[in-house]
């Protein structure tokens, strides 16, 4: 049976870096909801410009446009084998359409909850900087590049500031969590589904982890 790896935790926790890991090393793609809606949000259309304004109160995009477009991506060739979510589900309903589209594919459901405390995590957020060529993700704070601002990989590339990621923006999305997408850590607990790894030391150690709890699986 394929698996669905779930990756879960709140903004900041290091999905992305887990899921660029994972989707390297275990050669399966990876699906961000969040990179979806960023492509998204900067075309000109009433549906972009509905996106970008969710996106900067730090609220969520509406269930039924969301689980569309997961079911499209997760219906591509590519997941034959399984894949990796990074944020997505975020809501009950999303959850449920996960459990559907699972059994659906013939797939397993593997939630791995990168465990963060919250006071660590808005640093996490405001320090964070990503290369526009390849994705690569850095913190000022813990994780800076070699040189000031530009990628380590492409040195051409300055390093950009997700819009969502200032101050104002990133509480608002740490509210979100905790109101709307911490219950489901309790709902994929009780199904025996979850595991949940330390995700506050080194990125490969982190990696280490959630490996071993996904290969149990
Ligand atoms: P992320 O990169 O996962 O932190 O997502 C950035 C933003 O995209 C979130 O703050 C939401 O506005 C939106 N978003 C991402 N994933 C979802 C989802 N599963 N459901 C609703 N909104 C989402």
């Amino acid at each position: 049976m394929s698996k669905i790896i779930v990756l879960m935790g709140a903004p900041g926790a290091g999905k992305g870096t887990q899921a660029r890991l994972l989707q390297e090393r275990l050669h399966l793609p990876q699906i961000s909801t969040g990179d979806i809606f960023r492509a998204l949000k900067n075309a000109q259309t009433p549906l972009a410009q509905e996106v970008r304004e969710i996106m900067e109160r730090g609220q969520l995009v509406p269930d039924e446009l969301t689980i569309r477009l997961v079911k499209e991506r997760t219906a591509q060739d590519d997941c034959n084998n399984g894949y990796i979510l990074d944020g997505f589900p975020r809501t009950p309903a999303q959850a449920a359409s996960l459990e559907k589209l699972a059994t659906e594919q013939g797939n397993q459901i593997v939630a791995v909850l990168i465990d963060v405390p919250l006071e660590m995590l808005e640093q996490r957020m405001t320090g964070r900087r990503n290369c526009p060529v390849c994705g690569e993700i850095y913190n000022m704070y813990f994780k800076p590049p070699k040189n000031d601002n530009v990628c380590d990989f492409h040195p051409e590339a300055q390093l950009v500031h997700r819009a969502d990621d200032n101050v104002e923006t990133v509480k608002a999305r740490l509210a979100t969590y905790e109101e709307q997408t911490r219950p489901l850590v309790e709902y994929y607990k009780s199904a025996n589904l979850l595991r949940t790894v330390d995700g506050t030391g080194e990125p490969e150690a982190i990696y280490k982890n959630i490996e071993r709890v996904v290969a149990e699986q």
